[in-house]
C-alpha cells in the first residue's frame, strides 16, 4: 500500500460497507489470499443493518440457521429468529475471526468515484480522504439509507421524533401518546414492544400488510449443544429451512394458497369487523413484502391503541392532521417509514462520465445483479434483481461473492487491466428478467410497493428459485465482457 494524499491512497480493492456483504467480500479475498484491499465504511463501527436497526423487537423474519455465511454456521443462535443484538454479534465475531475488521476504515462515507480509463483505475472520494484502487467493490446496503415520509410541517414538529433505523433508546416512552407513520416490517415488530408501555398509540397506515405467522421459540440448550457437536445435524436444518422458504416463494406467486392462512389468523386475531377491514389488503398476499409475525394484529387490538387510515395531510408543531379533519396532539413521533431502495451505486461515475445513479433514475440495471455496462471493474452485492421476498439475502450474496472471486482469478490469469460487461449481454439478460417479471404477483398483484420501478417493472427483486439465481452465477463466464489485456497491475489469486 503506498500513501499520497494528492492521488489518494492506493489499494487494490476498494470494498464500500461494512455489512454482511462488504464483510462476506473481505473475507472471501482473505481466503483466497488478496489481503490488499481496504474497506471504507461510513458509520462508527462494523455492522450495517444490524448496527442501525437496534429498535425494541428487531429480529431476522427468516430463520437464523439460514440468515448465516454458509461458511460460518452459528451452533448457538438462541431463537429461531434471532434478535439483531446476536445478529450484530455474529457479524462482529465472524469477522473478527476471519481477520477482516483490521482493514476497515470508519467514519469513511463513499462521497464519488471515477473512472480513469487511461489509468484503468477508480478514484474514489471520502469524507475522509482520497483513495485510489483497482477494483471497487460496493456493498452499501439495499435499505441502508432511512427515508421520512413527504409530510408537509415535518421539520415543524417540536415533540420528539426519530425513525426507526435511528432508535432513540435515551428517549423514555412510557405514558406517552406516541404516533407511528408506517406499518411495515419494522413498525410490525416494534409496535407489539411499545404498546404495553405508552399511555396512548397512534398508528397511521397508508396500506395494510398481509401477515404470516413467524412461529418463533427459544432454541434449547440441548439442541444448540447437538449443533456445537454434529454440525450435520445444523446443516440439515439449515437444509430443511431453506426447502421451506422455497416453498413459501412457489406459494407467493400463487397467492390463492396462503391468504386463506392470513385471513383466517387475521379472523381468530382481530375480533372487531371494523378493525379487521381496516386491516385487510385489498391486494394479492406477496405483491408487497409480506408481515412475517405473531403479535402485531393482537397488539392493534389493545384498548390504547387506534389504528388511523385516513391520509396525513399535515404535521403541525405538537400534532398530526387527517384527511377527515381530525387533529391528533401527540408527544413523540416515530416513522416507520422505510428505506431509499438500493442505493447500491450512486456515488460513481462511468466510462462516459455518467454517474450510475443518473443513468439507473428510470430503472436500475445491471448483469446478474452485479456488473453495469460502462463502469468497469466494478462489482455490487446486493444490486438489481438479487433481492427476495421469501428467504435470506445472504443466499443471493453468497452466489455473488464467488462470482466475483472467479472474475478477479479470471482477469489475474489474462492478466487483464479492465473488465467491463458487454452492454448487449446485460440488455438480453434484463429483457429476460424482466420478461419473467410481468407476470409475477409483485408486477401484477395490484399493489403500490417499493418493489416497483416508476415503470410498473422491477429492479429489485430476482424473479425464480433461489437455485435458479445460484446457478446463473456459478460460472463466470469471460464471453460476457469485455477484458482489456495487457495487465497494468494483476491480482493475484
Ligand atoms: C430492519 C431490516 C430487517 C431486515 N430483515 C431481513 C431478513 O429478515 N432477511 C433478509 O434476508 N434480509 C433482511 N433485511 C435486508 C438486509 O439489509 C440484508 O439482509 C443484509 O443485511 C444486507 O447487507 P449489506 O451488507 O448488503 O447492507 P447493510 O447491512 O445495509 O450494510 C451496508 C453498509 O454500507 C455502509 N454504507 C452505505 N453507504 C455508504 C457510503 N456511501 N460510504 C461508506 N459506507 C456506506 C452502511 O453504513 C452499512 O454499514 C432487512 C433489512 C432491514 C433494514
Amino acid at each position: 500500500m503506498e500513501s499520497n494524499p494528492t492521488v489518494g491512497e492506493r489499494f487494490r480493492i476498494v470494498i464500500i460497507g461494512a455489512g454482511f456483504a462488504g464483510l462476506g467480500m473481505a473475507i472471501r479475498l482473505k481466503q483466497a489470499g488478496i489481503d490488499d484491499f481496504v474497506i471504507l465504511e461510513r458509520a462508527a463501527d462494523v455492522g450495517g443493518t444490524w448496527r442501525d436497526n437496534s429498535y425494541p423487537g428487531c429480529a431476522v423474519d427468516v430463520q437464523s440457521h439460514l440468515y448465516s455465511f454458509s461458511f460460518a454456521p452459528n451452533p448457538d443462535w438462541t431463537h429461531v429468529y434471532s434478535p439483531q443484538a446476536e445478529i450484530w454479534a455474529y457479524i462482529k465475531r465472524v469477522s473478527a475471526a476471519h481477520g477482516v475488521l483490521g482493514h476497515v476504515r470508519y467514519s469513511h462515507e463513499v462521497i464519488g468515484g471515477d473512472w480513469d480509463e487511461s489509468a484503468q483505475r477508480w478514484e474514489v472520494r471520502t469524507t475522509a480522504g482520497a483513495f485510489d484502487a483497482q477494483f471497487v467493490i460496493s456493498g452499501m446496503g439495499p435499505l441502508s439509507n432511512p427515508v421520512p415520509p413527504d409530510i408537509p410541517g415535518l421539520e415543524t414538529f417540536t415533540g420528539h421524533r426519530f425513525h426507526s433505523a435511528r432508535w432513540d433508546h435515551d428517549h423514555d416512552l412510557t405514558g406517552e401518546r406516541v404516533a407511528v407513520i408506517g406499518t411495515g416490517s419494522s413498525a410490525a415488530q416494534f409496535i407489539p414492544e411499545i404498546q404495553p408501555k405508552v399511555g396512548r398509540l397512534l398508528v397511521f397506515q397508508r396500506t395494510p400488510g398481509w401477515t404470516f405467522p413467524r412461529m418463533n421459540r427459544r432454541i434449547s440448550g440441548l439442541e444448540r449443544a447437538i449443533y456445537r457437536r454434529l454440525p450435520l445435524v445444523q446443516r440439515a436444518v439449515r437444509g430443511r429451512q431453506y426447502l421451506y422458504r422455497e416453498l413459501v416463494g412457489f406459494m407467493v406467486q400463487h397467492p390463492g394458497l396462503i391468504e386463506p392462512i392470513s385471513k383466517a389468523r387475521m379472523r381468530k386475531q382481530v375480533k372487531d369487523p371494523e378493525l379487521r377491514a381496516k386491516l385487510t389488503p385489498d391486494y394479492r398476499m406477496g405483491c408487497k413484502r409480506i408481515i412475517v409475525t405473531d403479535d402485531f394484529h393482537p397488539a392493534l387490538t389493545k384498548p390504547n391503541v387506534s389504528v388511523i387510515t385516513s391520509p396525513i395531510t399535515e404535521i403541525r408543531p405538537t400534532s398530526i392532521v387527517t384527511a377527515d379533519g381530525a387533529e391528533h396532539e401527540i408527544d413523540t413521533l416515530i416513522l416507520g417509514t422505510g428505506f431509499q431502495v438500493m442505493p447500491v451505486a450512486d456515488p460513481l461515475t462511468g466510462r462516459d462520465g455518467v454517474a450510475l445513479a443518473k443513468r439507473w433514475s428510470l430503472r436500475r440495471e445491471a448483469y446478474l445483479g452485479t456488473t453495469v455496462a460502462g463502469y468497469p471493474n466494478y462489482f455490487m452485492l446486493v444490486g438489481p434483481n438479487t433481492a427476495t421476498g421469501h428467504t435470506s439475502v445472504l443466499l443471493y450474496l453468497e452466489a455473488q461473492l464467488e462470482y466475483i472471486k472467479q472474475a478477479l482469478r479470471h482477469m489475474d490469469r489474462v492478466g487483464a487491466s479492465l473488465l467491463d460487461v458487454r452492454p448487449e449481454t446485460q440488455s438480453a439478460y434484463n429483457r429476460d428478467v424482466q420478461a419473467r417479471l410481468a407476470s409475477s404477483v409483485w408486477t401484477e398483484g395490484g399493489c403500490r410497493s417499493w418493489y416497483l420501478d416508476p415503470d410498473g417493472g422491477t429492479s429489485v427483486l430476482w424473479p425464480g428459485h433461489t437455485g435458479a439465481f445460484r446457478k446463473a452465477l456459478r460460472r463466470f463466464d469471460p464471453a460476457d465482457y469485455e477484458v482489456v489485456t495487457p495487465a497494468a497491475e494483476p491480482v493475484t489469486v
